[in-house]
């Protein structure tokens, strides 16, 4: 940004799971999705990576929240207090003098007029002096480089972490969507439980998403499959350490329940698809985003299942970010923005 523009101009990706901003085409903040707050006098002590760090150690000093922890605003407060923490974090933000910030957000596609309303205010607090609104499958799409505005309809499938969007999208509309709050955090949850209850070790959150980053799998027979993957915890019986090799095979069992329910959704959604739209996504496929896409085995097992192919975007877990920063270059051209 040179030193006379006035105007700044950002996308901005809230999710559950990671928050991105988008300058110029380029991702210039990409983060965790959480906030950590004195709870003394309500400050913001840490925003995104520094207060991930924080989660399960500040005790009763430090509160860290995930303000979008099921896909809409639980904590407006700590919303608010992300998205300038966000913004903050841009490179070339200009501290001395706060710009006019135009922006560009996408919001999940059941949003509720509250919630949107939601979202717009917490942006013009943070700075937003003129504020759009996408619907995150929409921007998805345009992220794997969909055309939306064709009347050949796509269906997207997002998978976060707090919900899945299932989303049929033609003429530069949404024809339909579905959301369930089983997804990325739901895996973790499940290893937890499965750890616990199989090896007797007591893992958190943050291990249990490494071993899904490692060994998570959709299916119990893969082609490149990864090698097992150590953890190291305490035994929850007797408290003494212990080291354990987790299978991507055990993983996906552990997984099998969530995933059904996620198929299901995307069946259902395919039942209540209109004939034509439905040829439609028959003859395209069905476009996967989000960081879920990146399970193991994931698109070959829904492939297999449905009999549809689904195909995973080159960058999952940018997509929605992309499209949203397309949409920050068309805000004159593109009609289904929400102004
Ligand atoms: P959101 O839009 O809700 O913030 P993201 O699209 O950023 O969600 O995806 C975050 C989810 O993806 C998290 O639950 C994370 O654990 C999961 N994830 C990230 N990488 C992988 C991977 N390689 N395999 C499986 N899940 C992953
Ligand atoms: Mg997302």
């Amino acid at each position: 940004m040179g030193l006379f523009s006035f105007t700044q101009e950002i996308a901005i990706d809230l999710g559950t799971a990671n928050s991105i901003i988008i300058c110029d085409d380029q991702v210039v903040v990409d983060e965790p999705s959480v906030v950590a707050i004195n709870v003394a006098d309500n400050r913001m002590v840490a925003v995104g990576r520094k207060a991930q760090q924080m989660i399960g150690k500040g005790g009763t000093l430090i509160r860290t929240v995930r303000p979008l922890r099921d896909g809409v605003i639980a904590d407006f407060y700590a919303c608010e207090m992300m998205i300038r923490g966000l913004i903050r974090m841009i490179p070339q933000h200009n501290r001395l003098f706060t710009p006019s910030i135009r922006m560009v957000v996408c919001i999940p596609s059941g949003s509720t007029e509250v919630e949107i309303r939601a979202v717009r205010d917490s942006s013009e607090h943070a700075g937003g002096r003129d504020v759009y609104m996408i619907y995150e499958p929409m921007a998805a799409a345009i992220g794997m480089g969909i055309d939306v505005e064709s009347p050949e309809g796509c269906m997207i499938v997002d998978i976060g972490g707090g919900t899945t969007e299932i989303a049929v999208i033609a003429l530069g509309g949404i024809v339909s969507n579905k959301s369930i709050k089983i997804a990325g955090d739901d895996f973790n949850q499940d290893i937890v439980e499965y750890m616990g209850r199989m090896h007797n070790l007591r893992i958190d959150e943050p291990t249990a998403e490494r071993i899904k980053i490692q060994v998570g799998a959709a299916l119990t027979e893969l082609e490149d499959a990864p090698e097992d993957y150590w953890v190291i915890g305490p035994n929850k019986v007797t408290a003494l350490p212990m080291k354990v090799p987790v299978s991507y095979q055990e993983i996906a069992h552990c997984l099998e329940k969530s995933i059904t329910k996620i198929e299901g959704a995307i069946l259902q959604a395919l039942e209540s698809t209109p004939p034509e739209l439905y040829a439609d996504i028959v003859k395209r496929g069905i476009f996967l985003a989000g960081g879920g896409a990146l399970l193991h085995g994931l698109a070959k097992r829904l492939t297999d299942k449905i009999t549809i192919p689904f195909h995973v975007a080159e960058d999952p877990l940018h997509a929605v970010a992309r499209g949203t920063g397309v949409a920050l270059k068309n805000v004159n051209n593109f009609g289904f923005l929400i102004r």
